[in-house]
């Protein structure tokens, strides 16, 4: 009853599609689609959250062989949890489905928020340096919700800081957001890590985060998740919109497509 949807994520420089974050959805028969805020929860109360994660690995890196066979690669983005984070045996499970699949670990982000890393710091810091050892990219997921402790920041190996979409969805009409946006875009830029802005919910907000030079955009206004199927023809109908979205700028060229092998 699991289904995986994607959720594109492009660069702000140009609009192309470069990654996706991959997000679980339960079709329960009876009750519809319960979205995962419903049962996350729970089953990383219950410890379920392992067999979650497992299938989410598994099919995320499923699709990714399947979208590279077309020529559509991308960064494939993975919430892991608390939990996953003290499992001492994931590391090894993620080597054997990297090979199983073909999937370089360069192609696989884990997205990690501050709170999961904070609930067992240890534990946490020697699984994610056994991943990043393997070579997997690594994101702080709701940068400025958790504890943000900058001194993790600098010990933990990140690759990408994902500003939490609560300063994000208003920095248009809120100079307080827009404020912090920037700072959070500075901050990752002199540590040299990528920004991701989630919750992009409308165009204005793109504008304004290219100019806070903002790396990657991902949020409503670009795409809803949706089942990894329809992520090629999205992609398509993506190019011709995004050429309408860099028109008033004359002096950035239309991108071409999406990166491609
Ligand atoms: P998240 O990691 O912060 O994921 C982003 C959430 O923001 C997604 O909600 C997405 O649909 C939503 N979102 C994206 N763009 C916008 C936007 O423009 N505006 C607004 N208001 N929301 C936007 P979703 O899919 O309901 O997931 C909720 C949370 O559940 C995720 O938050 C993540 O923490 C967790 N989750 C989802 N899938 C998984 C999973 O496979 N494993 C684990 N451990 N957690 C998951
Ligand atoms: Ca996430
Ligand atoms: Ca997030």
């Amino acid at each position: 009853e699991f289904q995986l949807f994607l959720q594109p994520k492009v660069l702000l420089q140009n609009g192309h599609l470069v990654g996706a974050e991959a997000l679980i959805r339960w079709k329960h028969p009876t009750r519809g689609m319960v979205p995962p805020g419903l049962f996350i929860p729970f089953a990383e109360q219950s410890g379920f959250i392992r067999q979650i994660t497992n299938w989410l690995l598994i099919e995320s890196m499923r699709i990714w062989r399947a979208l590279a066979d077309q020529g559509v690669t991308l960064q494939m983005s993975i919430n892991l949890s608390a939990r996953d984070l003290i499992d001492t045996e994931l590391p090894a499970r993620v080597r054997a489905l990297l090979i199983e699949h073909r999937v370089p670990a360069s192609a696989m982000c884990l997205e990690i928020t501050e709170s999961a890393i904070m609930d067992d710091p240890q534990r946490a810091e020697q699984t994610l340096a056994q991943f990043s050892e393997m070579g997997l990219q690594m994101s702080i997921d709701d940068f400025g919700t958790g504890y943000s402790s900058l001194a993790y920041l600098k010990r933990l190996p990140v690759h990408e800081l994902k500003i939490d979409r609560s300063f994000v969805m208003n920095m248009h009409i809120d100079p307080q957001d827009a404020k912090i946006v920037q700072a959070v875009v500075d901050l990752a830029h002199n540590l040299g890590l990528k920004v991701t802005a989630e919750g992009l919910e409308v165009d204005a907000s793109w504008h304004l985060l290219a100019e806070l030079g903002c790396d990657i955009a991902q949020g409503y206004w670009i795409a809803k998740p949706m089942p990894a199927e329809e992520l090629v023809d999205w992609s398509a109908q993506w190019i011709s919109r995004v050429r309408e979205v860099f028109k008033p700028l004359q002096n950035q060229s239309a991108p071409e497509g999406c990166v491609s092998e």
